[in-house]
């Protein structure tokens, strides 16, 4: 009997074992995890809630949310979609539900249900699940081996042991130096999805104010520009746009001795000039009323204060006491407020940019192209995506597809 040893069972691993119990051809499955647990990471995942999966049904879009291997991802995410993952689930019996910004949970609200699901499944299809198995290293051939000294040998391995983003998870990053001592190659890894510092004391005055819709443009050794939803917080800013901001820079090197330039403009879908007039209107109608408080209509009643200070104007100052020159400092402040990054923090989901060179693995059937029998999943891959359930299906979609080539592949 054939023999398949899958290292890791998180998202990937797990999906993989079950894609090959539910449509292999009497392979023995071996799933080896050094946690006492399956899918630590992913039980924790969205804030314990678990955002499996994105609404979106149109795979162009659903690719255009991966800044790095969307092209390669396509294969994988045709064949097993969002929509088949959550059928998958739901006949699974896990009922889902879909929010209003396109993130799909379980009814429950509990990422825990979801590898229970798995569990089950892999149980009553003879996988042989293996906790506390910590691999130590894999030769040609295959012959695993483990912590304890004990070897597998097996026909064929999936690596699936994840990136190296929350590593009290499990996820350390073993799986990169496997890679590598079987021929691969590793690209550099950086954090994607974080918060950044900030090293502007104001900031923390404005801690907890939330804004649906600004425009980000940080300027490291390049460009990068994004619009969505912020939160300021006590150490700097976070929020959807933030990580997808931090993902699209994560190459960026952000720190206190390197920091950079992030602009913010609280009015995106306005002019300078229109903005001006509607200012202008507003302070015409209410001379004496103080300016700080004119501001609260574009902005937050508590931000008047702040943003007065940013332009430089007395925070006590009317309306009819603001100058040509002060109001464009202030229009300026709306549209071009500057910060200074300095950090990042992780966010609500944070994951390893970089990993194995998506040219040596083929896109088809996930097998290593540089050691016959070899399969990758997961965030292992040099694969990446913003927030909304992108990585999950990243890892279930190329888990599953591994599952099915592995089965093939044996045919
Ligand atoms: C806090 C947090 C919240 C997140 N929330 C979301 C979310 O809501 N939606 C979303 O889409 N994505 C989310 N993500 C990202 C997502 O969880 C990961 O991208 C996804 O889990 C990756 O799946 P994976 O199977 O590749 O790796 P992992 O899920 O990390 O699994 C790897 C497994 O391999 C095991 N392993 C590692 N080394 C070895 C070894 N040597 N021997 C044996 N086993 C080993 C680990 O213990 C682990 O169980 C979140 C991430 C974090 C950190």
């Amino acid at each position: 009997m054939k023999k398949i040893v899958i290292i890791g069972g998180g998202a990937a691993g797990m999906m993989a074992a079950a894609g090959l119990a539910e449509m292999g051809h009497g392979e023995k499955v071996i799933l080896l995890e050094s946690n006492d647990v399956l899918g630590r990471k992913v039980a924790i995942s969205g804030g314990g809630r678990c955002n499996v999966t994105t609404g979106l049904s149109d795979i162009k879009k659903v690719l255009s949310n991966y800044p790095r291997g969307a092209k390669f991802l396509r294969h994988a995410m045709y064949e097993f979609s969002p929509n088949a993952m959550c059928e998958w689930l739901e006949n699974h019996g896990i009922p889902l539900k879909t929010e209003k910004d396109n993130r799909v949970f379980p009814k429950s609200n509990k990422g825990e249900d979801v590898v229970k699901v798995f569990e089950k499944t892999l149980v009553e299809s003879g996988v042989e699940i293996r906790y506390q198995s910590t691999v130590k290293s894999i030769q040609k051939g295959f012959v695993v081996s483990l912590e304890d000294g004990e070897k597998i040998k097996a026909e064929s391995v999936v690596i699936t042991t994840g990136g190296q983003a929350y590593r009290e998870t499990g996820s350390l990053g073993d799986g990169y130096g496997f890679a590598e001592s079987l021929g691969h190659t590793i690209t550099p890894l950086a954090p994607s999805l974080s918060a950044f510092t900030v090293k502007d004391d104001w900031v923390k005055k404005l801690a907890g104010l939330s804004f649906s819709e600004v425009r980000l443009r940080l300027s490291g050794a390049n460009r990068y520009e994004f619009s969505g939803p912020i939160l300021f917080t006590h150490k700097g800013i976070t929020g959807p746009a933030v990580f997808a901001l931090s993902s699209l820079a994560a190459y960026e090197i952000l720190t206190p001795d390197n920091p950079t330039r992030l602009a913010i403009d609280f009015s995106p879908n306005e002019s300078y000039e229109a903005l001006t007039q509607k200012l202008v209107e507003a302070m015409q109608t209410a001379p004496q009323k103080r300016l700080s408080n004119t501001l609260g209509k574009f902005v937050y009643k508590s931000m008047g204060p702040t943003l007065c200070a940013l332009a430089d104007i007395s925070e006590n100052r009317t309306n009819a006491e603001v100058g040509k020159k002060g109001l464009a400092r202030v229009v300026e402040c709306l549209k071009n407020t500057t910060l200074t990054v300095n950090g990042r923090l992780p966010g609500e989901e944070f994951v390893t940019a970089g990993g194995v060179t998506l040219t040596e693995v083929n896109p088809k059937t996930m097998g290593s192209l540089i050691c016959p029998g070899l399969y990758f999943a997961g965030e292992i891959l040099n694969i990446d995506g913003f927030t909304g359930g992108y990585n999950l299906q990243a890892a279930w979609c190329t888990g599953r597809f591994v599952g099915l080539c592995t089965c093939t592949d044996f045919e």
